[in-house]
């Protein structure tokens, strides 16, 4: 077997399921893991593999528990990390707002009856188009990016009639992800307008000049899969200097302050984000005494996660189909286990070099722990799903293995690289299931082939 470095020993028990990876129902029963009191491999048989499984009661408590750890806040679900129609109305019934960055992203919130008030529409690029079905649906507040979007968006109302609520979102100069944080005077990054160069006030001049624009709020997001509140700490303070600035050159009170998202979930054992209660009350106490300190009344807060509700929610389902051992230099052996999706439902491994864990799911087993390479089945070495990690020494073609903490940002990146049809995701709850999205088939990839004569 092959050792490195910086994998530990294996765990005591590879039958565990890690409590703060896995989603709130899951548990071995009987050998057999059960999410949503539904057997995955039940599951697998009646709708396949690879197959997202999303945890109905983890993803709605997780909302929720956001809900009340920022009483007084508006918290936004960040769309882009999940979205479908069914999420959109559990987010809806639970008192949340949501971010969108899309027309396909508003469309699907619209389509869910989600109300536009609640809705926020983000992106850097947003097109004339997305800004006009903004204003005509009537969303909430439109977070602005450039200069030209002032002008576009100004006109867009103009015409209309409307008045846009719009937020300035502002580069801060803080980076950060995981335990580290980069701060810096001039960020080289697309989003927002610069604090450093003053470009973020000449943007909120602009604003306040503009009729059709109605300021209520600064922005700023800093990052994502944080872990460590002085990343945020650093850009609350730099944006309530911001509205001290704009309160002072203009005598306007900044009615809202926009703190974004990135809160970190963990993927592995040793991942320790901050509890949302202890980082609620953290960013509470960082604004208030921001605020104190330079005399200003605290402004509505508002946050977006987007990950740390999603994340922990979803879990894929793939079936082995190969278990390679290949000879690694003289240092030993390392076994591959090809399983029947990867990239294509999973970019975060190859795309961030992620790390991910997993466990052999239709079985228990008292095989010795062997340390794995779990791989997709694409054409590209770099398809890999979980880097290093322990499974029994056992694992065989036929078995189920299941990837936890993949509910963000993996169905949503999710592509038809080599033509595989994207899997479907399935929303578990107390023994029953409800199709979320439906698998796509062979013929839905050859509609769009225009080369087959209908
Ligand atoms: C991506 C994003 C979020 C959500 O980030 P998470 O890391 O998923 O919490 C929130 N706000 C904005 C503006 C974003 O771009």
């Amino acid at each position: 077997m092959m050792t490195e470095g910086a994998m530990s020993a294996p765990p005591t028990d590879l039958n565990a399921l890690e409590p703060d990876i896995w989603s709130s129902t899951a548990q071995r029963v009987g050998g057999a893991v059960q999410v949503g009191g539904v057997e995955l491999r039940d599951l697998a048989r009646e709708h396949g593999t690879p197959v997202y499984v999303l945890d109905e009661d983890d993803f709605r408590g997780r909302a929720r528990a956001h809900r009340t750890a920022f009483d007084g806040f508006d918290v936004y679900y960040a769309g882009k990390a999940f979205l479908s129609t069914t999420v959109a109305r559990w987010l809806a019934e639970d008192g949340l707002s949501l971010d969108v960055c899309s027309f396909g992203e508003l469309t699907i919130a619209r389509r869910a009856g989600f109300p536009a008030e609640r809705l926020a529409f983000h992106g850097n690029n947003k097109s004339t188009e997305e800004l006009a079905a903004a204003l005509d649906d009537g969303v909430g507040k439109i977070v602005l990016d450039s200069f030209v979007e002032i002008d576009r968006l100004a006109k867009l109302a103009a015409d209309r009639g409307v008045r846009p609520n719009v937020l300035v979102r502002a580069s801060v100069g803080v980076e950060a992800h995981t335990h580290e944080f980069i701060a810096t005077a001039h960020e080289d990054q697309k989003f927002g307008f610069a604090v450093a160069t003053g470009e973020v006030l000449e943007a909120v001049r602009r604003v306040l000049a503009s009729a059709p624009l109605n300021l209520v709020g600064l922005h700023s997001h800093i990052g994502s899969q944080i872990f460590d509140t002085a990343a945020f700490e650093l850009a609350a303070h730099r944006l309530v200097r911001l509205a001290t600035r704009v309160r002072d050159q203009h005598d306007v009170q900044i009615a809202e302050l926009g703190l974004g998202g990135g809160l970190g979930i963990a993927y592995v054992p040793s991942d320790d984000p901050p509890e949302t209660g202890e980082f609620a009350a953290a960013l509470r106490t960082i604004v208030a005494e921001e605020c104190e300190a330079n005399g200003l009344p605290v402004p509505r807060l508002s946050v977006e996660p987007g990950r740390a509700i999603a994340g922990p929610a979803m879990c894929t389902v793939y079936e082995v189909g190969t278990v390679k051992p290949v000879r690694v230099g003289s240092a030993g052996v390392r076994t591959y286990v090809s399983v029947d999706g990867g990239m294509s439902d999973n970019i975060r491994t190859a795309l961030y070099g992620a790390e991910h864990s997993c466990a052999l799911v239709n079985r228990a087993s008292d095989s010795p722990a062997v340390l794995v390479r779990v791989v997709g089945k694409h054409c590209e070495s770099g398809d890999i799903v979980v880097r290093e990690v322990y499974l029994p020494g056992d694992v065989a073609p036929g078995d189920l293995i299941a990837v936890p903490a993949t509910g963000a940002y993996c169905r949503a990146m999710a592509s038809n690289y080599n033509q595989v049809p994207k899997p479907p995701v399935v929303a578990v709850r107390q023994g029953a299931t409800e199709l979320v999205l439906r698998r796509e088939t062979m013929d839905d990839l050859l509609r769009l082939d225009a080369g087959l004569s209908s």
